[in-house]
C-alpha cells in the first residue's frame, strides 16, 4: 500500500501522519517541489503559528469561512478545533488561548509546531522527497500514475495537498484531469489609499468600526488600524476576505465606507443632543470612543477651529460631523497582501469532493486537502484548522 502525498505543508503532513498512524504497514512518501517543508507554518502567525481558534461550536466555526464553510460542516463533524487541540496536546505541545480566541503553542514559537510535525513524520518512517515536483497525475489500471521530475511512479492512493496559489496556471495540471476550478484570487489583504491625508495617522487603531463597500452589501466590524499605506486591522481583513471575489472584479478600486463608532445615527444624534448643550471646547472634550488624533483630524477636515464650543456648533457642522463619524468615505486604490496571513480564495471546486472523506468523486483513490481547495477562512487560525481537518480526513480515509 504505497501512498503519495503531494505537498509538504500543514495539510500534507497531517495527511501523511494520519495515514501512517492509521495503517503502519503503508508506505507513505511526501513529495515536495522545493527544498523546504512546512515553510508557511514556520512564518505563520508572525512566527508564533496561530494553530487554531478556540471556537468549539461547529455552527459558530463555519461562520468564519467566506468560502467552504457550509461544506466544511460535514468535515468538522469528524475532526474540528477540539480535535486539533487534543492532537497537539496529546503529543506534548500545549496550546494557549489569547483574548481574541486565537490559539498558539504555549512556547509562542512556530518552530515547536514544525518540530513536532517533522519528528512525528520521522518516527513513523514517512519518507520526504525534496525537490520533487509532481507535474501530471493520471489514474490507470495499475493505480495512480504521477510524473515526478520527468519520471513516472505508480501509487495505490494519492493525496493532493499542494497549497493555494493566486495563479490559475498553477492548477493547470489538475484542470487537465477534468476538475472544476474556481478562479483563484487573493484573500486577506489590506487597502491602499495612496496620498490620502488619513495615512498621516499611521499606527492609530480605532476599537470598533463598521466597514462597508459602497454599492454592495459587504459589511464587517471590529478594530481598524491606520497604516502608512492605507487601512488594515480585523475590520478591513474580514471585509477583504468576504469581498475577495467582488473586489478582484473591481480591480481593487472602490469606495470604502466607515462608521468610526459602530453606532447608528439615532444613537449618535441622541448623544449629540447632550453634547451640544455643553460649554466645553470641542477639541478638548471628546466623549466619543475615537482616539484624540483622529478626533482632531476630523475637526480639522471640517474646518472646525480649536475655539469651537460644543453648544455653539452650527446645525450644518453638526450634521457634517455626524455624517463623518458614521458615514465617512475613502477611495481605495489597490491592495497590499497582509504580511501576517495571506491566503488564496478559489481552487478545486468542492462539488468535486466527498467532504466526509476528501476523496475525489471523479477518481477513486485521489484525495484533496488544504488550501488548494476552494476553502478559505478569515484570520484567527481558521485556515490552519481547515488544513488540519481536510488533511486528517484524507489521511484517515485513504487507508480505510
Ligand atoms: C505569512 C503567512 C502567515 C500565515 N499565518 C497563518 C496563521 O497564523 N494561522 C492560520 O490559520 N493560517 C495562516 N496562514 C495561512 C496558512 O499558512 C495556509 O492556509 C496553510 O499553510 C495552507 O497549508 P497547505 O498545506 O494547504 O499549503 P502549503 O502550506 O502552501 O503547502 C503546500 C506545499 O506543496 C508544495 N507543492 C505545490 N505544488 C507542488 C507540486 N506540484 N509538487 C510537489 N509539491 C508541491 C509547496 O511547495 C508547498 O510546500 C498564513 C499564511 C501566510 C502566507
Amino acid at each position: 500500500m504505497n501512498i503519495a502525498v503531494i505537498g509538504g505543508g500543514a495539510a500534507g503532513f497531517m495527511a501523511a501522519i494520519t495515514a501512517k498512524e492509521s495503517k503502519p504497514e503503508a508506505s507513505v512518501t511526501i513529495f515536495e517541489k522545493t527544498d523546504k517543508v512546512l515553510a508557511k507554518v514556520k512564518v505563520s502567525g508572525g512566527g508564533r503559528c496561530n494553530v487554531t481558534n478556540a471556537t468549539f461550536s461547529i455552527a459558530q466555526l463555519i461562520k468564519n469561512y467566506p468560502r467552504g464553510g457550509k461544506q466544511l460542516k460535514k468535515s468538522f463533524n469528524h475532526f474540528f478545533t477540539k480535535d486539533t487541540v487534543n492532537w497537539f496536546e496529546s503529543r506534548g505541545v500545549p496550546l494557549k488561548t489569547e483574548a481574541d480566541k486565537r490559539m498558539f503553542p504555549s512556547t509562542n514559537s512556530s518552530q515547536t509546531i514544525v518540530d513536532l510535525l517533522l519528528n512525528t513524520a520521522e518516527n513513523l518512517d514517512i519518507r520526504i522527497s525534496f525537490k520533487s515536483k509532481v507535474s501530471t497525475i493520471k489514474p490507470s489500471e495499475k493505480g495512480i500514475e504521477l510524473t515526478i521530475n520527468g519520471e513516472i511512479l505508480v501509487f495505490y492512493k494519492v493525496i493532493i495537498a499542494s497549497g493555494g496559489s493566486p495563479k490559475e496556471s498553477e492548477l493547470e495540471w489538475l484542470k487537465s484531469l477534468g476538475y472544476k476550478i474556481v478562479k483563484p484570487v487573493p484573500s486577506l489583504f489590506t487597502f491602499n489609499m495612496p496620498k490620502n491625508p488619513i495615512t498621516a495617522l499611521m499606527g492609530l487603531s480605532v476599537p470598533n468600526v463598521i466597514t462597508s463597500i459602497k454599492g454592495s452589501k459587504l459589511k464587517q466590524n471590529g478594530p481598524l488600524l491606520i497604516t502608512h499605506w492605507g487601512m488594515s486591522g480585523p475590520a478591513i481583513l474580514k471585509l477583504s476576505a468576504w469581498g475577495a471575489q467582488d473586489l478582484a472584479k473591481l480591480n481593487y478600486n472602490f469606495s470604502l465606507q466607515l462608521n468610526w463608532l459602530g453606532v447608528n445615527e439615532e444613537e449618535l444624534r441622541a448623544l449629540f443632543t447632550t453634547l451640544t448643550s455643553s460649554r466645553k471646547l470641542m477639541y478638548k472634550h471628546n466623549p466619543l470612543e475615537i482616539p484624540k488624533r483622529l478626533w482632531h483630524f476630523m475637526l480639522n477636515k471640517l474646518e472646525i477651529t480649536e475655539h469651537q464650543i460644543w453648544n455653539e456648533l452650527s446645525k450644518k457642522n453638526k450634521n457634517r460631523l455626524i455624517n463623518m463619524l458614521i458615514n465617512d468615505e475613502f477611495e481605495v486604490k489597490g491592495k497590499t497582501t497582509f504580511k501576517e496571513e495571506f491566503v488564496s480564495c478559489g481552487g478545486i471546486d468542492l462539488s468535486e469532493i466527498n467532504m466526509q472523506t476528501m476523496e475525489s468523486k471523479k477518481h477513486k483513490g485521489i484525495y484533496f486537502a488544504g488550501e488548494l481547495l476552494n476553502i478559505d477562512g478569515v484570520t484567527g487560525g481558521f485556515n490552519f484548522q481547515a488544513a488540519w481537518t481536510t488533511g486528517y480526513l484524507a489521511g484517515k480515509n485513504c487507508v480505510a
